[in-house]
């Protein structure tokens, strides 16, 4: 039997390479702005983005929620899908951190378009919140893995300019969307006001995300990751295993997709599983016959680790630490497997 961890992207290890690019890290303390190796990260992925400036935090909901502080005043209203992950997952922090309702679309597997959003934007008017911010999430985390293209995107940023809306990117899976679409990170930059990429997701790094804007919010972002409790000091440490992953675990990420692939069409030759969602890139969503809870035992038993996202939903999520030959052991397994 082998163990095949498919819960999240988020269990990799850091491999060989990144410890060591980790452990010789050029250190300072980043609360004065004096860690080379964090301001290096930054500054690659604001370039990289095609965006002025960037600030490495402690986790991708940090990133989410000072992006939302920064674009949003108390009593507004941000736009958002109602799978969202700023609105399902990150604890009610809109309204706790920033004071700000949400204002929920139902999209398609949580892509929405502009003539979703632009009925949603209120009146300026006393009885209304004042909508100020829309949130996508590129890839969609709740929506198997689905993405936007760049053109998809146009619109709803031109929509945000004319309304005077800010537009934040939830990019947790951001390098998954490019290596699907083939569109280039650094077309993102003129469409969106700020972005949130992690580096703890497909990346494979321990520990952390850059929030990217002009260097004017960023500037009040350090304020913000203060007020937060994300001030780090020597997290130089960290940042060197993120500019390890942006150098060498990006391209990779096309193989995770072809895995999720082959896993998809195996899950759809299954008489207990009632459908399989399009595995658009590292994410396979399948609906069971039977309740989730049950399968999941079963596949527990065979070592593999997955998670349930409904009474009847599983997903797969495949990652750096999913190797061929546990795929090939999935696969196997899954064509004698009863429920
Ligand atoms: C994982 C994730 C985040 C950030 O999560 P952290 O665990 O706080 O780093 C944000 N958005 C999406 C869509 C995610 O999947």
């Amino acid at each position: 039997m082998m163990n095949v961890d498919l819960r999240s992207d988020t269990v990799t290890k850091p491999t060989p390479g990144m410890m060591d690019a980790m452990m010789n890290a050029k250190v300072g303390d980043d609360v004065f702005g004096e860690d080379e190796t964090i301001n290096a990260l930054e500054q690659k992925t604001a370039d990289l983005f095609g965006m002025e400036a960037g600030i490495f935090c402690p986790s991708g909901t940090m990133t989410n929620q000072i992006g939302i502080k920064c674009f949003t005043q108390p009593l507004d209203e941000l736009i958002a899908d109602q799978t969202a992950h700023v609105y399902r997952y990150e604890g009610g922090g809109i309204a706790f951190n920033s004071s700000v309702s949400t204002r929920l679309l139902n999209g398609y597997r949580g892509i929405i378009t502009a003539e979703m959003i632009e009925p949603e934007i209120n009146a300026i008017n006393d009885h209304y919140p004042r909508t100020s911010l829309v949130v996508l999430e590129n890839t969609v985390n709740r929506g198997g893995g689905s993405c936007y293209t760049l053109n998809d995107i146009k619109p709803i940023a031109d929509l945000c300019k004319a309304k005077g809306l800010k537009l934040h990117l939830d990019g947790a899976r951001i390098f998954n969307a490019l290596a699907k679409t083939g569109d280039k990170a650094e077309g993102y930059g003129k469409y969106f006001d700020g972005i949130s990429v992690c580096l703890s997701k497909g990346l494979g790094a321990p520990v952390g995300s850059v929030f990217l804007a002009s260097k004017e919010t960023i500037k009040y972002a350090r304020r913000v990751r203060k007020v937060f409790g994300g001030g780090m000091r020597q997290a130089g440490f960290l940042a060197a295993a993120g500019i390890y992953a942006l150098d060498h675990h990006v391209e990779r990420l096309k193989i995770d997709h072809s895995h999720a692939q082959i896993l998809a069409e195996e899950l759809a030759n299954c008489g207990w599983v009632a459908n399989v969602l399009p595995a658009e890139t590292n994410i396979v969503l399948f609906d069971t016959v039977e309740p989730a809870a049950i399968v999941l035992d079963k596949l527990a038993a065979h070592g593999i680790k997955a998670l349930s996202t409904g009474p009847n939903r599983i997903r797969f999520v495949l990652h750096l630490d999913v190797h061929p030959d546990q795929v090939e052991y999935v696969v196997s397994t899954l064509k004698t497997f009863e429920v």
